[in-house]
């Protein structure tokens, strides 16, 4: 008897939370709006559309942002040379004039082959391997009857730049040996130091 009573209560009950529920959904629809002042609810009324949009595109416009990042006229640009002859790196700073604007993949094009090392609106550095000497160095050696002393080029070639008013006679024979062979520097100060010795 008694779980045939219980039945229809079971039935009943959801039905009417359902009615409870919806009726009062409904009437907050209907009394939700129109007791805001209007221009509450016309405020209110689009933010539910905006919201999503705005946090769809926020994280890609970051990122394009960063990679928008562009040279300017802040930027400091280095270029990081490392000459493979003589092992040393030398620094030197290049006009941003040249890159001014360009993003990091504008500038990866534009100053290759040297590599973009890292890239910012503040700072970029450039690095470059090079054949030969870097500027420091020069060499004296014994050509076409003359001493001559040689230093790099731009590419870090030992070019001509002197040619010196020497007596090879004069010299002890390890000293002209030396000469023919070539005697490398590690700066113009060395050449004039060893010049000295040697007239002294
Ligand atoms: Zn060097």
């Amino acid at each position: 008897m008694e779980n045939k009573r219980l039945i229809p209560i079971l039935c009943v009950l959801p039905v009417v939370a359902l009615l409870v529920g919806g009726g009062a959904a409904y009437i907050g629809n209907r009394t939700g709006p129109s007791t805001l002042p209007q221009e509450i609810a016309a405020q209110t009324t689009p933010a539910p559309t905006a919201a999503p949009t705005v946090q769809q595109s926020a994280a890609p416009e970051e990122e394009a942002g960063a990679l928008r990042e562009s040279v300017n006229q802040d930027t400091k640009i280095v270029l990081e040379k490392k000459f493979i002859q003589c092992g040393h790196t030398v620094e030197k700073t290049l006009p941003q004039q040249s890159y001014a604007g360009m993003t990091e993949n504008e500038l990866a094009k534009a100053a290759s082959p040297a590599k973009v090392e890292s890239f910012s609106a503040k700072k970029v550095i450039l690095s470059q391997e090079s054949e030969g000497y870097c500027p420091d160095h020069a060499k004296l050696q014994w050509k076409d009857d003359a001493v001559e002393i040689l230093c790099p080029n731009e590419e870090g070639q030992l070019v001509l730049k002197k040619k010196l008013e020497l007596s090879l006679e004069l010299m002890p024979k390890e000293v002209r040996e030396e000469l023919e062979q070539g005697i490398l520097f590690g700066s113009l100060d060395e050449v004039e130091q060893w010049l000295e010795d040697i007239a002294s």
